[in-house]
């Protein structure tokens, strides 16, 4: 199926985002065949540039990161050929009108879809869906993707999501969460929705704990600036982590549709208990790195990073005990975690199951840990299913076997990237796996009480060293119950 769209105007075309995720995405679906013969690419920002200097700087990013694409030289020269470039200030102050100009190089054609990227900070979303609406642009079959983060707090989401559905439809409206595109998020769905034997097993009744990890090596680079005004609750756990975790929880959805599945998840993000500030300080881990080595080669702590104050108090670690206050979920701890210069570059699910009752094989046989279904989005995505079995050979020694549940690894299909199956998606109007107005809402609510009760607590936030896997209280989180991150059991074993 080829996407129906005709013109991808992508503002921001000139920044980071664009050059490391979107272009390189839009390149791939393009060799791939995705995209009609009549798509047109522009690019937009306030730089002058001809055509030819974007094409140049096209071709540039996609030498430096779609080594993976496989494109020919042919393929390259035909995709720069469909590439454009506009002068676009957001504002529209710069004397000349520079939607209208965008407007003359669009199709007339009523039936032609026209995809406008956000991949702008988030004060410019208004002012562009504002200019985009009094030129005309957003009828039809317009559509707008938006990159997060989607405000700082519940008001002011709250705000720009009110300013967008001035213009758009909620329909017309794609608010990207690149994890939600990630091919083992679907393949969770899969399992769950489309096998017999888990879902009788995935509650309260069987399930200890379930832990959502998501860690990073790297630091802030290029962007300290940014990060120390947002911080790890903002840039990952209001976003990825709460969308992994309402993936994860949802009840069977009535179908497929994208607001049947939606409409699930919004209920567990509003299931989500809220903290009181005292719940804050003994259930949520805050961290911030200092300086330490990663993969053996040393690294400067975050406040002595480009663009980050010495006296940041910004948090580059979160690690959280979440409830669900449902009938599926009552009493089963959530564990969320995210972190930037941490051991490893990881981002697992793990569905650890309740004990068995009663070991026939006795204490000789070795710790018995539990079952547990591992999904792993980063850095290579798996499905493995851990179940104990006999080690071959004389009497019963019993070891950890893993059933690896992931076919496509088997199989021929192309693994597509997930920033390329989201704007597939978003040009093919597949509303599914973005995320609707009102589970960002409810994302938010859940976290403005966290980001209030840090802001009265000048104490609490911890160091740790870059390379380790964050502040010894976030292990004492899960000691306390009982439980152990992933990596703490591999060691113990
Ligand atoms: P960036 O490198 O600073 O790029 C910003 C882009 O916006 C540039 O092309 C800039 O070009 C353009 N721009 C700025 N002001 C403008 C205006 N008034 N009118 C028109 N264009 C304007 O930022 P980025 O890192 O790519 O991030 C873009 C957005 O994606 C942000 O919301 C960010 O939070 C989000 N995001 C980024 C990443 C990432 O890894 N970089 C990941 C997830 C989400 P000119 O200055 O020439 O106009």
């Amino acid at each position: 199926m080829s996407a129906l769209m005709s013109t991808f105007v992508l503002f921001g075309g000139t920044g980071d985002l664009a050059k490391r995720k979107i272009i390189p995405a839009l390149y791939s679906a393009f060799v791939n065949g995705r995209l009609t013969p009549n798509f047109r690419f522009i690019g937009a920002a306030r730089e002058g540039l001809s055509d030819e200097e974007f094409q140049l700087r096209v071709a540039n990013s996609l030498q430096t990161y779609a080594s993976k694409v496989n494109g020919s030289a042919e393929q390259l020269s035909a995709f720069l050929a469909l590439t454009g470039y506009a002068k676009i200030d957001a504002h529209n102050k710069t004397g000349t009108d520079d939607f209208e100009a965008l407007k003359n190089r669009l199709p007339k054609d009523p039936e032609h879809t026209c995809l406008f990227y956000l991949a702008v900070g988030p004060d410019i979303f208004i002012p562009v869906v504002e200019q985009l609406a009094q030129h005309g642009l957003v009828e039809g079959n317009a559509r707008v993707v938006v990159e997060k983060p989607l405000g700082r707090d519940a008001k002011s989401a709250k705000e720009i999501n009110q300013a967008l559905r001035t213009h758009l439809k909620e329909n017309q409206i794609y608010r990207i969460d690149h994890y939600l595109g990630k091919e083992m998020v679907q393949n969770l769905l899969a399992l769950r929705f489309a096998n017999s034997f888990l879902e009788p097993l995935w509650n309260r009744k069987w399930i200890q704990d379930v832990q959502i990890s998501i860690s990073e090596q790297v630091g802030v680079e290029t962007r300290g600036d940014f990060y120390d005004k947002t911080g790890a609750l903002r840039d990952m756990v209001q976003n990825h982590l709460l969308q992994l975790v309402s993936i994860v929880a949802m009840e069977p959805p009535v179908n497929a549709n994208p607001d049947a599945i939606r409409d699930e998840k919004v209920k567990v993000l509003r299931a989500l208990r809220k903290f009181t500030p005292d719940e804050v300080a003994k259930k949520i881990v805050r961290g911030q790195y200092r300086a330490g080595a990663v993969d053996g080669q040393p690294v400067i702590g975050y406040q002595n990073e480009a663009g980050v104050p010495t006296s940041s108090r910004a948090e580059t670690f979160v690690a959280i005990r979440a409830e669900i206050d449902n009938w599926r979920w009552a009493g089963v701890p959530f564990y969320l975690r995210t972190g930037k210069r941490m051991a490893s570059r990881c981002a697992e699910i793990t569905i650890n199951f309740k004990p068995i009752p009663y070991s026939i094989f006795g204490k000789a046989q070795g710790p018995l840990r539990s079952n547990r279904l591992v999904i792993t989005l980063q850095p290579e995505e798996s499905v493995q299913l851990f179940m104990k079995a006999k080690e071959p050979g004389e009497g019963i020694r019993l070891s950890d076997v893993a059933l690896n549940l992931d076919f496509a690894e088997a199989s021929n299909s192309r693994r597509v990237e997930s920033y390329e199956r989201l704007l597939l998606d978003a040009l093919h109007g597949d509303l599914t796996l973005f995320v609707r107005d009102d589970e960002l809402g409810a994302a938010w609510e859940w976290i403005d009480p966290i980001m209030q009760a840090w802001d009265n607590d000048a104490e609490g936030l911890k160091s740790y060293i870059a390379g380790s896997w964050g502040p010894a209280a976030a292990s004492y989180l899960l000691a306390q119950h009982g439980a152990a991150w992933g990596e703490e059991y591999v060691e113990n074993i």
